[in-house]
């Protein structure tokens, strides 16, 4: 059976999130998300602009000037995106693969991750959302954690993930605001955000800079 990807968006700007920071990337917002998280900021997870077959988004993937491709959501795990990859490969195109993902699918990252016919580095960002507890075994070398502190943080759920990137050799933590337009709310989650930067320290704060500056 032939595969087609549900896409609700392509576009580049600058990723301003985690280790990507201020990088001028490609961004491909797959359609569809398995989680319904009351504070979502992506409401195009529900949009389908077009269907690509996994060598027609290669192709499109192969055309930008961008280094790295960020696969996204809604939540890109729930497709199957070994076939992209394989289309990739075949296309010969060599970009870094991050893929944005809410961490339900480990087996399928992990998979991923563990492949060694790609001429180019494919790296999750994980951002796990309540109440999905940390694994019990570390990730893979240089995984990558974005925890979002939400306007009411759930300290139960998110202290766990904090002390599971902390514990981890290898692993980079971000923790980032949920956003809001409010300045001085803005001002006391930065607050709190460094007293957990003082009590995890090699934890780094992240910020969705586009929405300041505008940008998609
Ligand atoms: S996992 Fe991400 S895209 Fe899916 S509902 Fe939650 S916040 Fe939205």
């Amino acid at each position: 059976m032939s595969i087609e990807y549900p896409i609700s968006e392509i576009f580049e700007s600058i990723q301003f999130e985690g280790e990507n920071a201020g990088r001028f990337c490609l961004f491909v917002r797959f359609t569809g998300c398995n989680l319904n998280c009351l504070w979502c900021d992506t409401p195009q997870r529900n949009t389908e602009k077009m269907r690509l077959q996994p060598h027609e988004l290669a192709r499109r993937i192969a055309m930008t000037q961008a280094e790295t491709c960020i696969l996204t959501g809604g939540e890109p795990t729930i497709h199957n995106l070994s076939a992209l990859i394989d289309a990739l490969i075949v296309e010969r195109v060599n970009k870094t693969i991050d893929i944005e993902s809410n961490g339900t699918d480990l087996t399928q990252l992990c998979a991923l991750v563990d492949r060694d016919d790609t001429p180019f580095c494919i790296c999750p960002t994980i951002s796990p959302k309540p109440p999905m507890p940390p694994p019990h075994e570390a990730l893979w070398p240089g995984a990558i954690l974005k925890l979002v502190y939400n306007l009411e943080p759930d300290m139960t759920w998110l202290r766990p993930w904090l002390e599971f990137g902390s514990s981890m050799f290898g692993t980079e933590t971000y923790l980032q605001p949920q956003w809001t337009e409010d300045e001085a709310f803005r001002r006391i989650q930065s607050r709190k955000i460094l007293e957990l930067c003082q009590q995890y320290p090699s934890v780094r704060f992240s910020i969705q800079g586009h929405k300041f500056y505008g940008l998609e």
